[in-house]
């Protein structure tokens, strides 16, 4: 014969003794069998002997768990693991190893790559790509996206990586010009030299259809992405999303791809 913990029926085995408590609402112990008539009875119970099931709290938001897997899984799908934290990347990792093992990736392995023309290291393809695209090089002023453009065209004609309709889906991203782009007579473009003469005007241009084409594509069958600029695609890319092209094989293409005479391929 099995007692109700709390009131004075008896039964004759603890499942019906159980199904007892649950229908009268008995409040239960998260952790030993203890059962009381009110919530704040067992809130006593739990807080004087510890008796709180454990909860797995989330490291970033208020959300807890019951199990590890859980906020685990909340965690990862949310990007809310902060303890182990890149703040280059803005990632959180689970465990001090997995930290350290994305440290010691690719994407910080440092600046190993230098622009061909003033030697200016980069971390990444996509970096010295924008330099040279933003015509940011003081040794390649004449190179900007548009010469870039012309130039890859050029030795991609199996369009590995460039687009093949002769008019190009628009981006909705918009660019902003600055005051940077103030050369002391006008408002310059950055991608392709003309002159405004106001911030407005300029705006508007690199806003235009006129730098809005999508040009580049992912060399991946399978991955549909489309580039406004060389860099977006190498970011792409570089941050291994769609598999296509390893991390290393970008960086050791790159320098092939914005200098010399080869054809486009990586190789
Ligand atoms: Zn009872
Ligand atoms: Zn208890
Ligand atoms: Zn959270
Ligand atoms: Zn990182
Ligand atoms: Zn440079
Ligand atoms: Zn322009
Ligand atoms: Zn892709």
């Amino acid at each position: 014969m099995v007692d109700c913990e709390v009131c004075t029926r008896t039964f004759v085995d603890c499942h019906a003794a159980r199904q007892h408590m649950d229908a009268i609402g008995h409040w239960g112990c998260d952790t030993c069998t203890a059962e009381y008539w009110s919530k704040a009875a067992s809130i006593q119970h739990m807080n004087a002997k510890c008796h709180w099931a454990p909860r797995f709290e989330c490291e970033a938001c208020n959300a807890d768990f019951a199990t590890q897997q859980e906020a685990r899984r909340h965690m990862d799908q949310l990007n809310h693991w902060r303890t182990h934290w890149c703040s280059d990347c803005k990632k959180g990792f689970q465990n001090e190893n997995n930290l350290r093992m994305h440290l010691n990736s690719n994407i910080h392995r440092g600046s190993n790559i230098s622009c061909p023309f003033c030697r200016r290291a980069f971390a990444t393809a996509t970096g010295v790509t924008h330099h040279l695209e933003t015509a940011s090089c003081p040794n390649a002023r004449n190179l900007n996206r548009e010469a870039i453009l012309a130039e890859i065209r050029r030795r991609d004609p199996n369009h590995l990586i460039t687009t093949k309709l002769l008019t190009y889906p628009i981006s909705s991203d918009s660019i902003e010009a600055t005051e940077h782009c103030w050369n002391g007579d006008f408002y310059e473009c950055y991608l392709c030299h003309r002159e405004f003469r106001s911030l407005g005007a300029l705006n508007q241009h690199v806003n235009s259809p006129v730098h809005k084409q999508r040009v580049y594509h992912c060399p991946s069958r399978g991955c549909s992405k489309e580039f406004v600029a060389l860099a977006g695609l190498f970011n792409h890319l570089e941050s291994e999303s769609c598999g296509a092209v390893k991390f290393d094989v970008v960086q050791r293409n790159v320098g092939g791809f914005l200098s010399g005479n080869r054809l486009i391929a990586f190789g």
